[in-house]
């Protein structure tokens, strides 16, 4: 047999999200708000050394600045360069080799590749079925649940009766490992960080890219008990974070001016001002924890919607047929003046009719995404 390509890599391509250039871009969920300014003074003051050395094996500086900013303990954090890579070194670390990756969908697009990647299936649970009983996330054995919270592309947060359901049915250190990716609480009401260290078979995964401005960085940790910290951490091996990157994520959590917070708040403003403001327009967007708003489409339209945005310079994220939800776009929150841009955009694609107007049937469509 051939060494390449890999029998089960097969259905597995590049990652190709529209990429093109627009004068602004809405479709990927980063910081609109740019970058806080102590982390570019810290990128700033590098010195060569940054450049010449290896950086620190496990990020114990970055580690430190999590507990700190946390109040998680030492042992219980792991590192990555992303929280891509935190998930992903989950995927490997859990055992035994092979078996499921069982998750509520739709959710983030990257969990079914990276369930291939690391030689396992990913079996989708619509959120809808997920949410009546949490044990359907727990059937036919898997070895890993991931669960996305808030989700993405939903912007919705699963209840907290619901994950501690699922934490409770899900057998502790005896069942599987149980991922709660936190890549957009900071948006949200609730967490689950700081409960992780004690609970077995958990871990939460966070990520510098959204609230912190850091996506270039590529920073993100999970926490849990020291004992799958460690796993997870072996299978991530060392050096993952840059020097750079560990520099500008420290300087970021233990910012006194907290641009972060100040982001956020800015953030969630104009969130609900512009779920409003669609809503006023005949359009149904989901009520969403995030830095991003789904919008229920026509369906079949997602694609003409999102070519015609772009027409004004204007990119979204299309999701054609998204489970529970049908044709929708997904639009990142932005200071006011880029969503009022965004708005007189969708204002223009209505009026010309290059799209299918919203009917009022959007709302019921929608059957209680996650
Ligand atoms: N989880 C979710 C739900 C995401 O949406 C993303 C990025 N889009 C990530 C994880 C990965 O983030 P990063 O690798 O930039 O930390």
């Amino acid at each position: 047999m051939s060494r390449f390509p890999r029998p089960d890599y097969q259905p597995l391509d590049l990652y190709a999200p529209d990429r093109r250039l627009v004068a602004l871009d809405l479709s990927d969920n980063t910081n609109l708000w740019g970058a806080p300014g102590a982390a570019l003074a810290a990128v700033q003051a590098a010195d060569s050394d940054m450049l010449t050395r290896y950086p620190s094996l496990y990020a114990d500086d970055l580690k430190n600045a999590i507990h700190q900013r946390y109040g998680v303990p030492l042992d219980s954090i792991t590192t990555g360069c992303g929280s891509d890579d935190v998930l992903d070194s989950a995927f490997r670390a859990a055992g035994p080799e092979g078996g499921t990756v069982r998750f509520a969908g739709p959710t983030f697009s990257m969990i079914e590749p990276l369930a291939l990647m690391n030689g396992r299936q990913a079996v989708e649970v619509p959120w809808s079925r997920a949410l009546q009983s949490p044990r359907t996330l727990l059937e036919e054995d898997p070895v890993i649940v991931y669960v996305c919270r808030p989700n993405n592309p939903t912007g919705t947060s699963a209840p907290r009766s619901w994950l501690d359901k699922l934490l409770g049915a899900a057998g502790g250190s005896r069942g599987p490992l149980l991922i709660v990716d936190e890549a957009y609480a900071d948006f949200a009401a609730e967490t689950l960080l700081a409960e992780a260290p004690g609970i077995p078979n958990l871990l939460v995964t966070r990520t510098l890219s959204k609230a912190f401005g850091l996506a270039g960085f590529r920073v993100g940790f999970g926490v849990a008990t020291p004992e799958v910290a460690r796993e997870v951490e072996k299978s991530r091996g060392p050096f993952k974070v840059s020097s750079l990157s560990e520099k500008a994520a420290v300087a970021a959590l233990q910012d006194e001016d907290d641009w972060a917070m100040r982001t956020i708040a800015e953030c969630v403003a104009a969130r609900e001002r512009l779920f409003l403001a669609l809503k006023e327009r005949g359009l149904e967007p989901l009520r969403s924890c995030t830095n991003f708003i789904l919008i229920p489409v026509p369906d079949g339209s997602a694609r003409t919607w999102n070519d015609a945005l772009r027409t004004y310079g204007v990119a979204v994220r299309p999701f054609p047929a998204c489970p529970d939800v049908g044709d929708a776009l997904r639009v990142t929150v932005a200071p006011w003046p880029m969503l009022e841009r965004f708005l007189e955009a969708l204002d223009s694609v209505l009026a010309e009719g290059q799209v299918p107007a919203p009917e009022a049937a959007l709302a019921a469509r929608v059957r209680n995404p996650g």
